[in-house]
């Protein structure tokens, strides 16, 4: 629970209008990793992404071999697809404003809206935090990972820690290092991160046993991909992945901006989806606290609220030529 709390606070206090933040995401090809926070640097084509959508466009249907020019059969577009996972494909994509559903013989075909932006973000940097140092886990491993797979421009580690020299000859010496006070806000940058090479192919460890290691080469391309599946994902999720609980035990803390679940009764931040509900013995009803998170996110950061859409203005600009 301390490294929940320790997360909320860092992405409330990295929160800016220059980047995007997300918490939580994958970050692997073939292993398992999931990274605690990422930070998105928008790039030249950010402004075309965010007027799509401000959810994720599904990654399957960027990848998949169709263009605004001309509409495609779906069967076609998704050849190796239960028809069941096309369908619910191509609702996504046209929920995101991505796809539009078209007829070819009478056949259900789709086309893209507009062609993706891949420009659209520019440096993606994770962050994993391990408020105790002294009680670290698989944090070498994980960080040794993420510098060798290099699918991040930056990587590092924060922490509440008195940083030893022992600690930091444990970290990889690519990973820069944060000593960041949760009830403060205070951020000291202990050691800059050294650039990685998302461009080049990297290496992915998939198990590490005593005196051997599973890995896989990943290719520059599939890096690609899953930096744009990264991008994509912390677009649509942000960091506040939490519905403030209907109690009135609950105080945010961090003022309105951040408001993280303060609870008074447990006199600590609180996962909502897991420790608040009518079966909480502090639980008192009350109406959520009033705080709009989404429009906190859209003010706060590079993120764009309920975009008008590329369909939406080509259908305009159709109506006016
Ligand atoms: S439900 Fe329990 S944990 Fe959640 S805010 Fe209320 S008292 Fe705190």
């Amino acid at each position: 629970m301390r490294e929940y709390a320790f997360e909320l606070a860092l992405c409330g206090e990295l929160e800016s209008e220059e980047r995007l933040l997300a918490r939580q995401l994958g970050a692997h090809v073939q292993g398992r990793r999931i990274v605690d926070v990422v930070t998105v640097e928008p790039g030249p084509a950010f402004e075309r992404r965010a007027s799509i959508t401000d959810g994720t466009i599904p990654p399957v249907a960027i990848e998949a071999p169709v263009g605004p020019g001309s509409a495609r059969r779906i069967k076609e577009v998704f050849p190796n697809r239960r028809p069941e996972e096309r369908q619910r494909i191509v609702e996504r994509a046209v929920k995101a404003d991505f796809f539009e559903r078209e007829r070819c013989d009478g056949d259900p075909a789709v086309r893209q809206v507009c062609r993706y932006p891949d420009a659209w973000f520019d440096r993606l940097v994770g962050i994993e935090n391990k408020p105790d140092l002294d009680r670290p886990g698989d944090l070498q491993a994980q960080l040794r990972t993420d510098v060798s797979l290099g699918i991040f421009d930056e990587v590092v580690l924060a922490t509440a820690s008195h940083v030893t020299g022992a600690h930091r000859n444990r970290i990889p010496e690519e990973v820069g290092i944060w000593q960041f006070d949760s009830r403060t806000g205070d951020r000291e940058v202990l050691r800059e991160p050294e650039p990685l090479d998302p461009a080049t192919a990297g290496v992915e460890i998939l198990d590490r046993q005593p005196g051997r290691s599973d890995i896989a080469i990943v290719t520059a391309d599939q890096k690609r991909r899953v930096r744009r599946r990264i991008a994509e994902r912390a677009y649509g999720k942000g960091w506040r992945t939490f519905e403030l609980p209907a109690c009135g035990q609950c105080a945010p803390e961090g003022g309105p901006d951040v408001a993280v679940p303060y609870c008074q009764w447990a006199g600590r931040i609180v996962d909502p989806a897991s420790e608040c509900g009518t079966d909480c013995a502090g639980h008192e009803p009350a109406d959520p606290p009033e705080i709009d998170h989404v429009a906190r996110r859209a003010e706060r950061s590079a993120w764009r609220r309920d975009p008008e859409g590329q369909r939406r203005r080509q259908a305009g600009l159709d109506h006016f030529g």
